[in-house]
């Protein structure tokens, strides 16, 4: 039988939610006990894929093909969970799921409502999880804040989990807010006794709450808390600002916190030496790195702060493996349109260009590109970053003046970048990209290959452009060197210069994969580059 956490959030949003879920399941790990994580998101949309950036942030993409919240990567990212489609929960899924039932008729004869039958459903999703996958402790994050209308549903459905499945067997946890008020010098308790008002109204205690702050909460403070909110204080957990994101799991186990945890739920749990490990090589690393270097990462998105979340995650991870800061300066690409490459990226080790969709700054990414290849910059495409890196090599090298994708020029000459005949015939937009993991291989004799030092890959993908296979001979004979294929298709998944001190492009999505105590292989090659 598993156990269940539910964590919710209160005040305001961006508090940090997913990464303290994703930090208890790291400390649950600690203590020997498997677990599983989920999302649930209250939007109406059946998955993130097709929202962009500015609403969502990064869209995640799990290993079977899910366009997933960004959550589920600092889940991935901090613990063992393998996560699937069925670990991110939206309204649109689950309405989705009724009315298919409904128009079948699974409900003859009944009305259709919130409560039973959208609750039910809910509860169902969450199970489905812990049915498919053998586990100690299911982690749950409900999105959004108390006292949101779209949330509500989410929360009732919970509130009735932690009846059924019986005492000592589910715990609540709220995440909080307590600001200091600057003119009056003090940490204000109001808003979280606000909010747990806010969650007693709709029936539901927490156990523990975790006290975002950026001051020590004093004992009086967690008494006032404690007895305003009627959890003991022992439960009042202070989550201060950390230096590092991968710091939490430690703050929150020097406050007791996964003691706290097992205790409410009577288990024993071992001692592993997990967290001391991760202290080590991850921590303290970070904290007290040997080398510096500075990456462009040159987006359209850049002034958000999370639409690139994962890539930036990794650049931290490849500077973990090589004891480096990595300094992340993030480039606008129409910035570079109208300033020029040189200007911008005149002081950089390192320029990585992301994936992305639409012309919008894409010829500022070319320029990008340019500079890097002739100045011989260390440079890392990712997905649209290879496949920007086809189209400058083409136009600049093989002399295809106007040389293009057809995602941007459906009428260039020479589409370097064009669609398979299967997604020509794609009509709806959402779930239809190749998405999820593939296979790759990979060309001995490349840098590609001595970084992941094995030929056969599995990487994440979600594009629906493709390298043009027409193209490939012009380009390898003016130096192009094709690094990895998925075999079965023979579709283009990486690309070298063989004259460049380092310079890899690949149509996957490696940072899905990079974790901070084992950093994705091309990340930590690139940091390694940009160091020389
Ligand atoms: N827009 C490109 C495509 O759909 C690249 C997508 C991406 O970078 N994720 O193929």
């Amino acid at each position: 039988m598993p156990k269940y956490i539910f964590i919710t959030g209160g005040v305001i949003s961006s508090l940090g939610k997913g990464i303290a879920s994703a930090s208890i399941g790291k400390l649950l790990e600690s203590r020997g006990l498997t677990v599983s994580v989920i999302k649930c998101d209250p939007y109406i949309n059946v998955d993130a894929g097709t929202m962009n950036p500015y609403q969502h942030g990064e869209v995640y993409v799990t290993r079977d093909g899910a366009e997933t919240d960004l959550d589920l990567g600092h889940y991935e990212r901090f613990t063992n969970a393998e996560l699937t489609k069925d670990a991110n929960v939206t309204t649109g899924k689950i309405y989705h799921a009724v009315i298919t039932k409904e128009r079948r008729g699974d409900y003859l004869g009944k009305t259709v409502q919130v409560i039973p039958h959208i609750t039910d459903e809910i509860k169902t999703s969450i199970r489905r999880v812990t049915h498919n996958r053998k586990t100690d402790v299911c982690i749950v994050e409900i999105g959004g804040t108390v006292g949101d209308i779209e949330s509500l549903p989410f929360l009732e459905a919970i509130r009735q989990m932690e009846l059924e499945e019986g005492l000592g067997n589910s715990i609540n946890i709220h995440l909080t807010l307590v600001p200091f008020i600057k003119t009056a010098g003090e940490l204000k308790t109001k808003p979280t006794q606000h909010s747990v008002g806010k969650l007693r109204e709709i029936g539901m205690q927490p156990d523990i709450l975790l006290c975002r702050c950026e001051r020590v909460l004093s004992r009086q403070l967690k008494e006032k808390i404690a007895l305003f909110c009627n959890v003991h204080p022992e439960a009042v957990i202070p989550a201060l600002d950390a230096s590092t994101i991968y710091e939490i799991p430690l703050l929150f186990s020097k406050a007791k916190l996964e003691k706290l945890i097992l205790k409410l739920f009577d288990i024993k749990g071992k001692t592993t030496g997990f967290l001391r490990q991760w202290e080590a090589k991850v921590v303290r690393r970070i904290k007290h790195p040997k080398h510096s270097t500075r990456i462009a990462v040159v987006g359209k998105y850049i002034t958000l702060q999370d639409a690139y979340k994962s890539i930036y995650e990794a650049l931290i991870h490849g500077g973990i493996t090589h004891n480096t800061k990595v300094e992340i300066k993030k480039v606008d690409s129409e910035d570079i349109q109208k300033r020029g490459a040189a200007q911008l990226l005149g002081d950089v080790s390192g320029i990585l260009i992301p994936g992305g969709f639409g012309y919008r700054g894409i010829e500022g990414k070319i320029q990008a590109i340019q500079y890097a290849r002739e100045n011989n910059i260390p440079f890392f495409g990712i997905c649209l970053g290879m496949q920007t890196a086809v189209i400058e090599f083409a136009r600049n090298i093989c002399g295809l003046a106007g040389a293009n994708s057809s995602e941007f020029d459906s009428k260039t000459k020479y589409p370097v970048i064009s669609l398979l005949s299967e997604q020509k015939s794609v009509k709806f937009k959402g779930g239809t990209m190749r998405l999820g993991s593939y296979d790759c291989e990979l060309k001995k004799n490349t840098k590609t290959y001595q970084a992941y030092k094995k030929a056969k890959i599995s990487e994440r993908h979600r594009h629906r452009y493709e390298f043009n296979n027409e193209y490939r001979k012009l380009m390898e004979d003016n130096g192009f060197v094709i690094a990895g294929t998925h075999p079965q298709k023979n579709l283009v998944e990486i690309i070298e210069l063989k004259d460049h001190p380092f310079f890899i492009a690949c149509q996957f999505h490696p940072e899905f994969q990079s974790k901070p105590d084992a950093a994705h292989p091309i990340f930590a090659a690139f940091i390694k580059a940009s160091l020389k």
